[in-house]
Formats: structure tokens, C-alpha cells, sequence
């Protein structure tokens, strides 16, 4: 069948679906599946575990075979082949927060939108994923390879789910996990966090601190002064000062932006360095902490931390001085860096330690995760991008991004789905994405989705043919 005959056919088969995929999802987003702590056999705890079994039940009564690996994750597969194409996503939640318009924990359906925790991050692109199943199985589609939609639970606290398929099973030859936007995203840069001591502050300065947390561009950054006469210091651009008890507070305001786009943010950490350095009399070492500060956290480069790279697939690397506090009077700053090269962090972190080490600090913590990087013009994802395109009707070149999903720790897998940036921002500035209130996806989101997975597991038929 060629391509658009079969996009109608689903697109007419997911439409008389919407009672049953409004109930399924329905029953899904009404668990409170936020992980936890173990609780007896619930490795993530039992709101993670009923969302497992919720779903095994939905799959196993439209007759696919499940299989539960110990609430880590489980499996609904479609097929009798050993050879195994994957989809997967995961039914844990983040906590739901304050703020909500709408009942986190109920779906509501508005305005052809699906609202509730969870229905776009990641149980409304899951029960997408099974409808995919449900098509080619209520159609009787024979494929070249079974079908396996893993379902995850643990994504959000620290992935520890896939790993633990991985020790019992063989990846799947390729799979996509809808946990992200449509088109492919063909390459996650690997996230790296350094934290680095500074020598010893406190003889005339208090205290410093700044940012909130680690994976953003400091917005704002204060400092107390001691030893100070009132009034000898002036406000200045973005610096304001008060006087309280014969010491001085001085708070730099800056711009605040996530540390995979540091583009538009301004470092407030970098601005009260700077206007310390410039206003304070200081001794050698507090001299030295914030000239380093001043330097690297001015930038999003890695350009003074001398760990500057790009690829051409990924992108250039990049590095924000996010985190800054002050621990048993030393300054520590923590640095968000994500970077373009697999394998490469030893040298990162090398690198960044001889910089450190001019001004008197050292890196006391580091962490990292590799990213992937796929070949756009690999078969696969050729296949996705094409679906992608006949069913947006819209450009759809693979991109790359800074931020973290199954992709990175799954074998063969790249990010796909299930946003669409014009269904996007419906419902209002800090309303309706993933983790925000009110979060969203919308019936056109879902049910697009539904197509293009159809389309896309069709094309890779034909290329394993
Ligand atoms: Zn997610």
C-alpha cells in the first residue's frame, strides 16, 4: 500500500478510536504515579507500579502479550519475530506542584485539548505508541519484526528502569522514544556538572551566593560585605546595594535562561564579581576567587575554562556557571556544561582543572553522562523524518538538542515525538508542557502522533524486507 492510502486509513481508524483512547489514557493520568522509594516488590514505589500494571492490563485485553520485568518497566510486544523494532516511554510522573486550573490527576477534555499530569510527558505519547500496535494488529498488518512498546518507570527520578531490561533482554534494532517533539532528534549532547572550590573568602566578604539551580544561567547573585562605611558603594547597572547593621548586600540581577540555550541569558554571577572586584578592597585569595568567577561565568563558551568544541552534527559546547554558594567560607561554583563529543569529559575535566588551579581552586565533584549522535542520512531515520513530513505536511529536518532522554542510555534509539510546535503554548506562558501546570497534549498532537508511528514502522518494514 503507498503512503497516503495508508496514512487515511489510520487517520480514519485513530478518529472512530477517540472514546477508547480518551478512556484508556483517562485511567492512566487518574494514578498518582510519581516515583518513589522501594516499597516491598515496587522498586519505584506503588504509584509507579499501578501505572505498570494499569497499562499491562489496557494492552493485554487488546491481545498483546505483556510481560512485566519487575516493575522496572514492562512490555506490551506485536509479533512472533525474534528480531524486534522498540518504542519507548515511560508512566512515571513528576510531582504536579502548585498552581493547577485543572485537576492534575483527571483528564480533562477541553477545547480538543487532553489536560492532566502526564498526558504529554510521557502517557499520552505511550497510549499513542499502543494505538500504533492496535493498527496494525485490529488490521491484520503482518511485519517483519515484532513489535516491543517498553514502558519505563523511573525516567524522571534517574532512569534506572532500562538498564534493568537490558540485563535480560537484546535491545531492539532500533526504536524511538516519543518523549521529546516531532521531527527526529538525531543527537543529545552529553551534560556534565563540575563543581569547583575557590580559595577561602571571609575576611571582608560575608557571604556570596547565586543562581537556584544547577541547569540554568544565574538570574540573580548577592553578596554581604563587611567593613564597609555606608554609602561608600553606588548602585550601578543591574547592582543594587543596601546597608543593613554596618555591612552591605549587594544584589546583581541578570537574565536567567536554561543551560542548554545560555544564548540569551545574562550571568548575574559574572556582574557582582565584576562589581566587587571593581568597588571592594579585598585581600589576595577573595581577589582570586572572583577574578575566576568574573571570567567563566561571564561566558557560555567554556572558552576561559579552555574546554571550547563544536562538531558539525552537534553543535558547539556549552558551559554555564549555574550554582554558586559559599561552603565553610570557600566559594563553590558549579558548572552545567553540555557538551558535543562523546568520550570526551576526562579531557573536559582536565582541562578545566588546570584553569581552575591559576586562581587556587579545584574541582571537588564532577558528574557526566555521554550523549548520542546519529547519521541523518541512516535508513531509519530517513523513515522517520518522511512519516514525520507526510502527516505535519511541514519541513521536517532532524535536529539536535542539549536536553536528556531514554535516547542517551537506550541503545540504537533516537527522540521522536510527540509535540508539535504550532499546537504548542495554548494555554499560556508557564501553562501546559511538560512538568509546568496545566500541562497538555492536544487530540491533534495525539492523534498525529498515532500517524506518523504507523507511517514510520510501515517505511522501516520496507527497508527490513
Ligand atoms: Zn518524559
Amino acid at each position: 500500500m503507498d503512503a497516503k492510502q495508508l496514512h487515511n486509513q489510520v487517520h480514519e481508524y485513530i478518529q472512530s478510536k477517540r472514546e477508547e483512547y480518551i478512556a484508556d489514557l483517562g485511567a492512566l493520568i487518574e494514578i498518582e504515579s510519581v516515583g518513589t522509594a522501594s516499597e516491598g516488590e515496587y522498586v519505584f514505589g506503588k504509584g509507579s507500579a499501578r501505572a505498570i500494571d494499569k497499562m499491562l492490563d489496557i494492552g493485554g485485553g487488546y491481545g498483546f502479550k505483556t510481560e512485566n520485568h519487575d516493575y522496572y518497566c514492562a512490555s506490551l510486544i506485536y509479533g512472533e519475530s525474534q528480531e524486534e523494532m522498540g518504542i519507548v516511554a515511560h508512566l512515571d510522573v513528576v510531582p504536579a506542584g502548585e498552581g493547577w486550573t485543572y485537576p492534575p490527576y483527571k483528564l480533562t477534555v477541553e477545547n480538543e485539548l487532553l489536560i492532566g499530569r502526564g498526558t504529554e510527558d510521557d502517557k499520552g505519547p505511550a497510549v499513542a505508541a499502543l494505538y500504533a500496535l492496535r493498527f496494525f494488529k485490529d488490521n491484520g498488518i503482518k511485519l517483519p519484526f515484532s513489535l516491543r512498546l517498553i514502558l519505563g518507570g523511573d525516567e524522571e527520578r534517574g532512569m534506572n528502569d532500562l538498564p534493568y531490561f537490558l540485563k535480560t533482554h537484546k535491545a531492539p534494532f532500533f526504536s524511538f522514544t516519543p518523549d521529546s517533539e516531532f521531527p527526529v532528534c538525531t543527537g543529545e549532547k552529553g551534560i556534565g556538572k563540575l563543581d569547583v572550590k575557590l580559595p577561602a573568602i571571609l575576611e571582608n566578604i560575608e557571604y556570596m551566593e547565586g543562581g537556584t539551580v544547577t541547569n540554568a544561567v544565574a538570574g540573580k547573585a548577592f553578596a554581604v560585605v563587611k567593613n564597609i562605611s555606608a554609602d561608600s558603594l553606588k548602585n550601578a547597572d543591574g547592582i543594587s546595594v543596601e546597608y543593613v547593621d554596618g555591612k552591605a548586600k549587594i544584589t546583581a540581577t541578570g537574565k536567567t535562561a536554561h543551560a542548554a540555550l545560555p544564548e540569551e541569558g545574562q550571568n548575574a554571577i559574572a556582574m557582582l564579581a565584576s562589581y566587587l572586584l571593581d568597588n571592594v578592597s579585598l585581600n589576595d585569595s577573595e581577589r582570586k576567587s572572583l577574578e575566576f568567577l568574573k571570567i567563566t561565568c561571564a561566558e557560555y563558551l567554556g572558552t576561559q575554562l579552555n574546554i571550547q568544541d563544536s562538531t558539525e552534527l552537534m553543535g558547539y559546547l556549552t558551559c554555564v556557571g549555574g550554582l554558586l554558594k559559599t561552603v565553610d567560607g570557600a566559594l563553590v561554583q558549579n558548572f552545567n556544561i553540555r557538551f558535543p563529543r562523546s568520550g570526551s569529559w576526562q579531557n573536559i575535566k582536565e582541562n578545566a582543572a588546570a584553569v581552575a588551579a591559576n586562581y587556587g581552586g579545584v574541582i571537588v565533584k564532577d558528574t557526566h553522562s555521554d550523549g548520542y549522535c546519529f547519521d541523518p542520512n541512516q535508513p531509519e531515520i530517513q523513515a522517520l523524518t518522511e512519516a514525520c513530513e507526510l502527516v505535519t505536511g511541514e519541513d521536517s529536518k532532524p535536529y539536535t538538542m542539549g536536553g536528556g532522554t531514554y535516547a542517551r542510555s537506550f541503545p540504537n534509539t533516537v527522540a521522536f515525538g510527540s509535540t508539535i510546535a504550532k499546537y504548542r503554548g495554548l494555554l499560556g506562558e508557564g501553562r501546559g508542557k511538560a512538568h509546568d501546570r496545566d500541562e497538555y497534549l492536544s487530540v491533534a498532537e495525539f492523534e498525529k502522533s498515532v500517524e506518523i508511528f504507523v507511517l514510520s514502522i510501515a517505511k522501516i518494514a520496507e527497508i527490513k524486507k
